[in-house]
């Protein structure tokens, strides 16, 4: 047998992590590691997070798992916690952010056929974007990479230029039942959507009448310094995602939509064997409890100002490895010169984690809880990672 019991579908650092303690993972070997990815800007409060240790151990003595045929309190309980924090009448939980772009697109479509016009199937989104890996979610994103040898790719997708006003206005057709987009893309590379677009696109939608889907899975739950991302811009969605950050490492995901846009929504026509179940929301409101506070937020943007500020000092000193920053909050990318897999092995030298996204960026997503000398540290390390690329 040639395969690997493991699908390879992946291609994987040869770290081994054993334990987590704040920003620090530590490898088998028992080398400290300065964690600025959050396995992906998904554990949020850091590694083992007294907090939601507490949270998930108290209901795994109590309950794991009942199904949706029956009532979860800490489900209503972590709805209710996002209804009241932001735009959403309504929530429906997943256990993936995949899960979520399904619900959404899904969501999107009900809502046109609804109203009578199911001929309006059609979703807009940015190339370049990412919403996951699901037939639905593939489409959506448009990249040959993704797609290819899956087909036939599912119908009814536009892309458009990242950032393309007259792309994106032309594109809106009366055949179109939404627009998609991360308010900042994520795996395209940390590329924050200007507030002024975001306005201008809520602008379109109320003139279209398409439903405007924001994903957030990656930019939401306090990452960008406000709750969610799209608050900067003084808009809301009808239909947003949720993911990642919201379980702080335990699998959970959220759609939350304006009672309108989930009219269609009713009764045995979408569903999920875990979506929300008392592990997940007993986690999820946990988070909840920290994050949706205004001195948290606060202080991630407090943070984010210091590493900012610091990011740029690095840069002006190592412009010949490091070419720009940018991003929101503590959501930040840095642009590469050398190719950035070589950028992301010499961190790890320095026992750094940084992510690479796409446009050769290295990604910063460190926990939203983390100290500022853990901050300086991890600027002493790309600092030390910059020498050692030049030497
Ligand atoms: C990670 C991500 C997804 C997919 O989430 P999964 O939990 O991996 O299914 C969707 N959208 C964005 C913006 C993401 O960053």
């Amino acid at each position: 047998m040639m395969i690997p019991s493991v699908l390879p579908t992946y291609s994987r650092a040869p770290l081994n992590f054993v334990k987590g303690e704040g920003s620090w993972l530590i490898e088998a070997d028992g080398r400290r590691f300065l964690d600025m990815g959050s396995g992906i800007a998904v554990t949020l409060l850091g590694h083992a997070n007294p907090i939601l240790v507490k949270a998930l151990t108290g209901q795994a003595e109590a309950l794991w798992h009942v199904s949706n045929l029956y009532e979860i309190p800490g489900q209503k309980e972590l709805a209710d916690r996002l209804v009241d924090a932001t735009f959403a009448d309504t929530v429906f939980f997943t256990n993936s952010g995949t899960e979520a772009a399904e619900l959404a697109i899904k969501m999107a479509r009900k809502y046109w056929h609804d109203k009578g016009q199911p001929e309006r199937i059609d979703i807009v989104t940015f190339e370049g974007c990412f919403h996951g890996r699901s037939t639905a979610a593939i489409a959506a994103s448009g990249a040959e990479k993704m797609v290819k040898g899956f087909g036939p790719v599912l119908p009814g997708f536009t892309h458009v230029p990242f950032g393309d006003h007259d792309a994106l206005r032309a594109a809106v057709t009366d055949q179109t039942a939404a627009v998609l987009v991360e308010p900042v893309m994520g795996e395209g590379g940390i590329l924050p959507l200007p507030d002024q677009c975001l306005k201008g696109l809520r602008d379109l939608c109320d003139e279209t009448g398409a439903l405007l889907i924001l994903d957030e899975v990656q930019c939401g739950m306090g990452r960008t310094g406000k709750l969610f991302a799209h608050e900067w811009a003084g808009i809301s969605p009808d239909i947003m995602m949720v993911a990642k950050g919201i379980g702080g490492g335990f699998p959970l995901g959220a759609v939350l939509a304006t009672e309108e846009a989930a009219a269609g929504m009713v009764v045995g026509t979408h569903g999920s064997t875990y979506g929300g179940n008392p592990l997940a929301t007993a986690v999820g409101n946990a988070v909840m409890k920290v994050v949706a506070d205004e001195d948290f937020l606060g202080e991630v943007n407090r943070k984010a100002g210091a590493l900012r500020q610091k990011l740029e000092g690095l840069l002006a000193e190592h412009p010949d490895t490091f070419e720009s920053v940018r991003g929101a909050g503590l959501m930040l990318g840095i642009r590469c010169k050398p190719p950035v897999a070589e950028v992301v092995q010499a961190a790890y030298d320095q026992n750094l984690i940084v992510v690479p996204a796409a446009d050769n960026v290295i990604r910063l997503l460190p926990a939203l809880t983390i100290t500022d000398e853990d901050i300086a540290e991890a600027v002493r390390r790309l600092d030390q990672t910059a020498r050692a690329l030049k030497s």
